[in-house]
Protein backbone atom coordinates (compact mmCIF):
# COMPACT_ATOMS: atom_id res chain seq x y z
CA UNK A 1 0.00 0.00 0.00
CA UNK A 2 2.89 2.51 1.48
CA UNK A 3 4.71 1.26 -2.39
CA UNK A 4 1.52 2.35 -4.14
CA UNK A 5 1.30 5.55 -2.60
CA UNK A 6 4.92 6.44 -3.12
CA UNK A 7 4.53 5.31 -6.98
CA UNK A 8 1.24 7.57 -6.88
CA UNK A 9 3.58 10.57 -5.35
CA UNK A 10 6.33 10.37 -7.69
CA UNK A 11 4.14 10.20 -10.58
CA UNK A 12 1.91 13.28 -9.44
CA UNK A 13 6.22 15.04 -8.86
CA UNK A 14 7.20 14.07 -12.34
CA UNK A 15 3.68 15.30 -13.68
CA UNK A 16 4.28 18.31 -11.99
CA UNK A 17 8.45 19.03 -12.52
CA UNK A 18 7.34 18.16 -16.39
CA UNK A 19 4.82 20.55 -16.80
CA UNK A 20 7.56 23.36 -15.01
CA UNK A 21 10.11 22.59 -17.46
CA UNK A 22 7.89 22.77 -20.39
CA UNK A 23 6.71 26.45 -18.97
CA UNK A 24 10.51 26.99 -18.68
CA UNK A 25 10.74 25.70 -22.29
CA UNK A 26 7.89 27.65 -23.03
CA UNK A 27 9.09 30.70 -21.87
CA UNK A 28 12.57 30.20 -23.06
CA UNK A 29 11.11 30.04 -26.11
CA UNK A 30 8.84 33.24 -25.73
CA UNK A 31 11.75 34.97 -24.66
CA UNK A 32 14.11 34.04 -27.61
CA UNK A 33 11.53 34.74 -30.17
CA UNK A 34 11.38 38.11 -28.75
CA UNK A 35 15.03 38.69 -29.07
CA UNK A 36 14.73 37.47 -32.55
CA UNK A 37 12.11 39.82 -33.22
CA UNK A 38 14.11 43.01 -31.73
CA UNK A 39 17.24 42.14 -33.79
CA UNK A 40 15.02 41.79 -37.01
CA UNK A 41 13.52 45.35 -36.01
CA UNK A 42 17.23 46.43 -36.04
CA UNK A 43 18.76 44.43 -38.67
CA UNK A 44 16.28 44.58 -41.44
CA UNK A 45 16.01 48.08 -42.52
CA UNK A 46 14.93 49.46 -46.06
CA UNK A 47 17.38 51.30 -47.36
CA UNK A 48 16.78 54.77 -48.95
CA UNK A 49 16.25 55.23 -52.82
CA UNK A 50 18.69 57.37 -54.95
CA UNK A 51 16.30 59.85 -55.11
CA UNK A 52 15.69 59.74 -51.74
CA UNK A 53 19.36 59.95 -50.98
CA UNK A 54 19.50 63.40 -53.26
CA UNK A 55 16.41 65.10 -51.48
CA UNK A 56 18.12 64.70 -48.07
CA UNK A 57 19.99 68.09 -46.48
CA UNK A 58 23.75 67.78 -47.34
CA UNK A 59 26.07 67.30 -44.24
CA UNK A 60 29.18 69.46 -44.65
CA UNK A 61 32.24 67.57 -45.61
CA UNK A 62 35.46 69.69 -45.34
CA UNK A 63 38.92 68.59 -47.28
CA UNK A 64 42.43 69.51 -46.31
CA UNK A 65 45.34 68.59 -47.98
CA UNK A 66 48.55 70.06 -46.91
CA UNK A 67 49.17 72.28 -43.56
CA UNK A 68 52.55 73.69 -43.39
CA UNK A 69 53.85 77.77 -43.31
CA UNK A 70 55.79 76.56 -46.17
CA UNK A 71 53.65 77.22 -49.35
CA UNK A 72 50.56 78.85 -50.25
CA UNK A 73 47.56 78.10 -52.87
CA UNK A 74 44.23 76.48 -52.04
CA UNK A 75 44.94 73.33 -51.02
CA UNK A 76 47.51 74.35 -48.13
CA UNK A 77 46.27 76.02 -44.89
CA UNK A 78 48.98 76.76 -42.00
CA UNK A 79 49.11 75.21 -38.74
CA UNK A 80 47.78 78.69 -37.11
CA UNK A 81 44.55 78.54 -39.54
CA UNK A 82 43.81 75.16 -38.90
CA UNK A 83 44.04 75.63 -35.10
CA UNK A 84 41.29 78.33 -35.66
CA UNK A 85 39.53 76.18 -38.13
CA UNK A 86 39.05 73.64 -35.40
CA UNK A 87 38.04 75.50 -32.93
CA UNK A 88 35.81 77.97 -34.23
CA UNK A 89 34.09 74.87 -35.64
CA UNK A 90 33.79 73.29 -31.80
CA UNK A 91 32.89 76.87 -30.55
CA UNK A 92 29.99 77.22 -32.73
CA UNK A 93 28.57 73.75 -31.80
CA UNK A 94 29.48 71.75 -35.07
CA UNK A 95 30.29 68.09 -34.30
CA UNK A 96 32.51 66.38 -36.65
CA UNK A 97 30.97 62.53 -37.65
CA UNK A 98 32.30 59.72 -39.48
CA UNK A 99 31.52 58.53 -42.79
CA UNK A 100 30.14 55.38 -41.00
CA UNK A 101 27.68 57.88 -39.20
CA UNK A 102 27.19 60.08 -42.26
CA UNK A 103 26.16 56.63 -44.37
CA UNK A 104 23.97 55.73 -42.05
CA UNK A 105 22.00 59.02 -42.19
CA UNK A 106 21.78 59.18 -45.86
CA UNK A 107 20.67 55.17 -46.45
CA UNK A 108 19.07 54.55 -43.63
CA UNK A 109 17.89 58.11 -41.91
CA UNK A 110 19.78 57.71 -38.52
CA UNK A 111 19.62 60.66 -36.63
CA UNK A 112 23.06 62.92 -36.65
CA UNK A 113 24.28 64.86 -33.47
CA UNK A 114 22.95 68.30 -33.90
CA UNK A 115 25.38 70.66 -36.67
CA UNK A 116 27.39 67.72 -38.22
CA UNK A 117 30.38 67.96 -39.72
CA UNK A 118 32.63 65.21 -41.56
CA UNK A 119 36.10 66.61 -41.76
CA UNK A 120 38.79 64.94 -44.11
CA UNK A 121 42.24 64.79 -45.71
CA UNK A 122 43.65 63.87 -48.65
CA UNK A 123 46.80 63.01 -49.47
CA UNK A 124 48.38 61.08 -46.65
CA UNK A 125 50.82 64.23 -45.67
CA UNK A 126 52.86 63.85 -42.39
CA UNK A 127 51.14 66.80 -40.96
CA UNK A 128 47.61 65.08 -40.83
CA UNK A 129 49.08 63.04 -38.26
CA UNK A 130 51.07 65.35 -36.09
CA UNK A 131 49.45 68.30 -36.51
CA UNK A 132 45.89 68.10 -37.80
CA UNK A 133 45.06 64.87 -35.48
CA UNK A 134 45.86 65.97 -32.17
CA UNK A 135 44.28 69.65 -32.66
CA UNK A 136 41.52 67.36 -33.50
CA UNK A 137 41.12 65.35 -30.30
CA UNK A 138 41.88 68.35 -27.87
CA UNK A 139 38.84 69.95 -29.43
CA UNK A 140 36.88 66.36 -29.22
CA UNK A 141 37.04 65.89 -33.03
CA UNK A 142 37.67 62.88 -35.01
CA UNK A 143 38.63 62.80 -38.56
CA UNK A 144 38.96 61.28 -42.20
CA UNK A 145 42.35 60.39 -43.84
CA UNK A 146 42.04 59.36 -47.44
CA UNK A 147 45.35 57.40 -47.34
CA UNK A 148 47.32 57.28 -51.33
CA UNK A 149 49.15 53.80 -50.68
CA UNK A 150 52.26 54.30 -52.75
CA UNK A 151 53.23 57.08 -50.28
CA UNK A 152 54.01 54.10 -47.17
CA UNK A 153 56.87 55.84 -44.85
CA UNK A 154 57.85 58.01 -47.85
CA UNK A 155 59.76 61.52 -46.80
CA UNK A 156 56.81 64.09 -45.73
CA UNK A 157 54.20 61.50 -45.63
CA UNK A 158 52.68 59.24 -42.63
CA UNK A 159 54.52 55.94 -41.69
CA UNK A 160 52.39 52.61 -41.74
CA UNK A 161 52.39 53.31 -38.03
CA UNK A 162 50.83 56.22 -37.84
CA UNK A 163 48.13 55.67 -40.15
CA UNK A 164 47.78 52.61 -37.80
CA UNK A 165 47.91 55.22 -34.67
CA UNK A 166 44.65 57.59 -36.09
CA UNK A 167 42.94 54.28 -36.52
CA UNK A 168 43.14 53.48 -33.30
CA UNK A 169 42.98 56.57 -31.76
CA UNK A 170 39.14 56.86 -33.34
CA UNK A 171 40.02 58.51 -36.60
CA UNK A 172 38.53 56.88 -39.92
CA UNK A 173 40.97 55.70 -42.91
CA UNK A 174 39.92 55.33 -46.32
CA UNK A 175 41.31 54.91 -49.99
CA UNK A 176 43.23 57.11 -52.21
CA UNK A 177 44.26 55.01 -54.57
CA UNK A 178 47.94 53.55 -54.99
CA UNK A 179 48.94 56.40 -57.02
CA UNK A 180 46.21 59.11 -57.39
CA UNK A 181 45.90 58.19 -60.64
CA UNK A 182 41.86 59.18 -61.36
CA UNK A 183 39.31 56.59 -61.26
CA UNK A 184 37.98 57.59 -64.89
CA UNK A 185 41.14 55.87 -66.24
CA UNK A 186 40.67 52.18 -64.58
CA UNK A 187 40.13 50.45 -67.69
CA UNK A 188 41.45 46.75 -67.22
CA UNK A 189 40.46 44.13 -64.16
CA UNK A 190 44.61 44.92 -63.73
CA UNK A 191 43.87 48.47 -62.62
CA UNK A 192 41.10 48.05 -59.75
CA UNK A 193 43.38 45.57 -58.27
CA UNK A 194 46.40 47.75 -58.40
CA UNK A 195 44.33 50.95 -57.41
CA UNK A 196 41.15 49.49 -55.25
CA UNK A 197 41.86 46.06 -54.11
CA UNK A 198 45.78 45.63 -53.08
CA UNK A 199 45.69 49.23 -51.42
CA UNK A 200 42.23 47.94 -49.55
CA UNK A 201 43.83 44.52 -48.27
CA UNK A 202 47.12 46.69 -47.46
CA UNK A 203 45.54 49.30 -45.21
CA UNK A 204 42.99 46.92 -43.61
CA UNK A 205 46.16 45.21 -42.69
CA UNK A 206 47.98 48.15 -41.30
CA UNK A 207 44.25 49.61 -39.05
CA UNK A 208 42.84 46.09 -38.19
CA UNK A 209 40.50 47.69 -39.78
CA UNK A 210 37.49 47.59 -42.99
CA UNK A 211 38.33 49.94 -45.55
CA UNK A 212 34.87 51.44 -46.71
CA UNK A 213 35.32 54.77 -48.07
CA UNK A 214 37.25 56.55 -51.10
CA UNK A 215 38.02 59.80 -52.15
CA UNK A 216 38.29 60.48 -55.88
CA UNK A 217 41.55 61.29 -56.75
CA UNK A 218 41.56 64.92 -58.19
CA UNK A 219 37.97 64.53 -57.58
CA UNK A 220 37.06 63.38 -60.67
CA UNK A 221 34.70 60.61 -61.66
CA UNK A 222 32.44 59.70 -63.69
CA UNK A 223 29.09 57.72 -63.93
CA UNK A 224 30.65 54.02 -64.69
CA UNK A 225 33.35 54.54 -62.16
CA UNK A 226 31.29 55.21 -59.49
CA UNK A 227 29.18 52.17 -60.75
CA UNK A 228 32.46 49.76 -60.19
CA UNK A 229 33.52 52.11 -56.82
CA UNK A 230 30.27 50.90 -55.24
CA UNK A 231 30.62 47.22 -55.38
CA UNK A 232 34.12 48.33 -52.99
CA UNK A 233 32.70 51.26 -50.68
CA UNK A 234 29.43 52.53 -48.91
CA UNK A 235 30.30 55.94 -49.88
CA UNK A 236 33.04 58.03 -52.50
CA UNK A 237 33.71 61.70 -52.01
CA UNK A 238 33.99 63.63 -54.94
CA UNK A 239 34.53 67.47 -54.44
CA UNK A 240 32.02 70.41 -54.95
CA UNK A 241 30.76 69.22 -58.18
CA UNK A 242 26.84 67.92 -59.94
CA UNK A 243 26.46 64.64 -58.19
CA UNK A 244 25.28 61.42 -59.90
CA UNK A 245 21.68 61.12 -59.44
CA UNK A 246 21.89 57.25 -59.82
CA UNK A 247 25.31 57.05 -57.82
CA UNK A 248 24.57 59.51 -55.15
CA UNK A 249 26.69 57.60 -52.35
CA UNK A 250 29.56 57.62 -54.69
CA UNK A 251 30.43 61.19 -55.53
CA UNK A 252 29.26 62.89 -51.52
CA UNK A 253 30.21 66.23 -51.86
CA UNK A 254 32.89 68.06 -49.83
CA UNK A 255 34.60 71.77 -50.03
CA UNK A 256 38.29 72.46 -50.24
CA UNK A 257 39.43 74.62 -47.44
CA UNK A 258 42.24 76.60 -48.39
CA UNK A 259 43.56 79.53 -45.78
CA UNK A 260 40.65 80.95 -45.27
CA UNK A 261 39.42 83.15 -42.19
CA UNK A 262 37.03 81.44 -39.70
CA UNK A 263 34.12 83.58 -40.95
CA UNK A 264 34.80 82.44 -45.01
CA UNK A 265 34.91 78.86 -43.97
CA UNK A 266 31.68 79.07 -42.19
CA UNK A 267 30.04 81.09 -44.96
CA UNK A 268 31.59 78.55 -48.02
CA UNK A 269 30.31 75.57 -45.93
CA UNK A 270 26.73 77.13 -46.10
CA UNK A 271 26.98 78.12 -49.35
CA UNK A 272 28.15 74.51 -50.76
CA UNK A 273 25.84 72.45 -48.56
CA UNK A 274 22.57 74.23 -48.60
ZN1 LIG B 1 44.57 63.81 -53.67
Amino acid sequence: MSRKIIFFSLFICSLFISSCSNANKKGDKTKTTTSEEQKDTTTQQVANTAAQIMAKPQVPVLCYHRITDGSKGDYTVSPATFSTHMKVLADSGYHSISPTQLYDYLVYNKSLPANPVMISFDDSRIEHSTIAAPVMERNGMRGVFFIMTITYNKKNYMTTDEIAQLAKAGHTIGLHSWDHTMVTKYKEEADWKKQVEEPIAKLTKITGKPVEFWAHPNGVFNHESAVGLSKYFKLSFALSTKRDSIQPLQCVRRVIVPDMSTQALLKSMRRTFN
